[in-house]
């Protein structure tokens, strides 16, 4: 493990260790030192809590085809096909190399050699969701990159590991990204020149108070991407989780989708079964579908709403809950809770971002030197709405396939000077105090302004409400002094102000993105993705 500080010049720096930074990292290692940093621990990431499993086609060419017809049918009408075409060819070979690298898939029997188990999520034609542990199957995948890293670390030393540590900017010289600024756990900042730089640091739910995502998903890399000039895209489109856990005080602990695949009934208060009023899949329709209906029974839209709707899996037989989701059990039994006995509340959460920064195919954002893969990219991949357990997938294939292109148009160091090792001066408590406020009102904001049903009035409000925070924020930026909590408060007010504008400016609906002033999908004027550069929204068909 290497201090930030030690490290003046490195080739190649990842943002981010969930799994498209891992991915990353172990291609650029074979050509290059690369530096992985990462603002926790190696095992905090959204890649570490992901549940389900991950989607792959694995009955040869005829369920590809057909997992390409999955998700550009979940992304409703807004999927670049060309990206979901590589991602489901590209994503079997992935996943078999992972396995390799000791990835634990269940099998049938508990057997090594058994079939790999296989179980379908909502809007899936068929189960092709493997799984890890039961329900940890991000745990297993980070285990297995992680550990893969480490004997290239050991056998060639080109991979180091940069723990608690913040990107916090990029230095731009001549259209090129050149170098990047670094933030210990100590406030050590620093600048470290690079060859290229992969922003894989994930997605942006705390922007909202209900969400899924863990603390450090707060939109970094989106938010310095976009300081720098790079292009942004389809940021309008959040996933909301349907079903989260509802107690209060409780984090909004996942229930995963595939508790519905595996016959999950969802109930209003009065017990009734109230997804035949919403779709022909019922509890297994498209995400966005579900949470709106979850939304619409009274829950959701408006967090002090009391009504309750909840996931009920007491009448499934012929499977062991406890063994089948493990860690749901553990986590709901701890709250005097039950698959097998209890209802179980629940309420949507935010929890995967569609858009982010804008790539091709590779992985190249619109600034030379700079890559971005996984959650903070957008290469269109899942259009309006992702198909669930498609993102660990989109994490390998596209972080591979943003490796390639780094190595490939690699074009040398450039004379910036790596900066001194400087201390920046914490905050005070009531200063510290005043960001943990910002981020709570913008939070609640974001949730009521710009959640699961938007409209022109709401929309406009949370614009309202994030230039008071901004200005908030600009005063403090102004002292000179800095704290991981004061970078992230500001990541996180750029990331609601593009998603704000955004969602604004498409004046239609269409997958997670639902305008209540503006029902229906309008293909003639917005079958295209947003872009975003500078603050300035335009639309582009791709
Ligand atoms: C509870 C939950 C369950 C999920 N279940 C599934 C599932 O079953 N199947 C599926 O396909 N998807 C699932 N997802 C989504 C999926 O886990 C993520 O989309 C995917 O793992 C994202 O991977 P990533 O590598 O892009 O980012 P992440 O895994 O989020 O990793 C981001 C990394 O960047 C680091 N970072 C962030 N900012 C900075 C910064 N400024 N400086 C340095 N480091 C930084 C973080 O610490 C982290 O290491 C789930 C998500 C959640 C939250």
């Amino acid at each position: 493990m290497v201090q930030s500080s030690q490290v003046d010049r490195t080739d190649f720096v990842v943002v981010g260790a969930g799994v498209a930074g891992l991915r990353a990292a172990i291609e650029l290692a074979s050509q290059g030192e690369v530096l992985v940093v990462t603002k926790e621990s190696l095992g905090e990431s959204n890649t570490h809590y992901a549940q389900g499993g991950i989607a792959v086609a694995t009955e040869g060419r005829e369920d590809v085809a057909l997992h390409l017809e999955d998700t550009v049918g979940a992304g409703d009408g807004l999927v670049f096909r060309p990206a979901a075409e590589l991602l489901v060819q590209e994503g079997p070979g992935r996943v078999a190399e992972l396995i390799d690298w000791g990835a634990a898939f269940d099998r049938e029997n508990h057997n090594p050699q058994g079939e790999l188990l296989r179980t379908r999520e909502a809007a899936h034609s068929r189960p092709r969701i493997l799984h890890a542990n039961g329900d940890a199957t991000g745990a297993e995948i980070s285990r297995s990159l992680v550990a893969h890293a480490r004997e290239i670390a050991r056998s060639h030393c080109r991979i180091r590991f940069a723990e608690w540590t913040m990107a916090t900017g990029l230095v731009v010289e001549g259209g090129r990204v050149v170098a990047v600024d670094l933030l210990d756990a100590q406030n050590v900042s620093r600048r470290v020149g690079v060859r290229a730089v992969l922003l894989a640091s994930g997605g942006a739910g705390q922007v909202y108070s209900d969400t899924t995502n863990p603390a450090v998903a707060t939109g970094d890399g989106i938010a310095i991407a976009a300081q720098a000039g790079a292009e942004l895209a389809d940021m309008e489109f959040y996933q909301f989780h349907p079903t989260a856990l509802s107690l209060p005080g409780v984090p909004r602990f996942l229930l995963s989708e595939a508790l519905r695949g595996e016959g999950a009934y969802l109930r209003n208060d009065c017990g009734e079964r109230f997804m035949e009023r919403y779709h022909a899949q019922l509890e297994l329709a498209p995400r966005d579908v579900v949470a709106r209906a979850i939304a619409r029974e009274g829950m959701g839209a408006n967090p002090a709403d009391s009504r309750l709707v909840y996931l009920d899996m007491r009448h499934v037989t012929g499977i062991d809950l406890t063994v089948r989701f493990p860690g749901i059990s553990r986590f709901l039994a701890t709250h005097g809770l039950s698959l097998q006995t209890d209802l179980i509340p629940v309420r949507p959460a935010a929890h995967y971002m569609m858009g982010g920064i804008r790539t091709d195919l590779d992985g190249r954002t619109t600034l030379q030197g700079l890559y971005a893969a996984g959650e903070a990219a957008c290469t269109g991949v899942h259009g309006a709405n992702r198909l669930a357990s498609n993102s660990l997938l989109e994490g390998l294939v596209f972080g591979a396939r943003a490796a390639g292109a780094i190595l490939a148009d690699d074009s040398g160091f450039s004379q910036t000077a790596a900066t001194a090792a400087a201390t920046v001066l914490g905050l005070g408590d009531e200063e510290t105090s005043l960001v943990e406020a910002l981020i709570g009102r913008l939070q609640r904001s974001m949730w009521a302004h710009a959640g699961l049903l938007r409209e022109e009035t709401t929309l406009r409000q949370g614009i309202a409400e994030l230039t008071e925070i901004a200005l908030a924020l600009r005063q403090l930026n102004e002292n000179g002094r800095g704290s991981r909590r004061l970078f992230e408060a500001n990541a996180l007010a750029s990331v609601a102000g593009s998603i704000l504008r955004a969602a604004l400016a498409r004046t239609e609906s269409r997958g997670a993105h639902f305008r209540n002033d503006f029902s229906r999908r309008d293909d003639v004027h917005f079958q295209k993705h947003s872009v975003e550069r500078n603050g300035e929204v335009r639309f582009e068909a791709w």
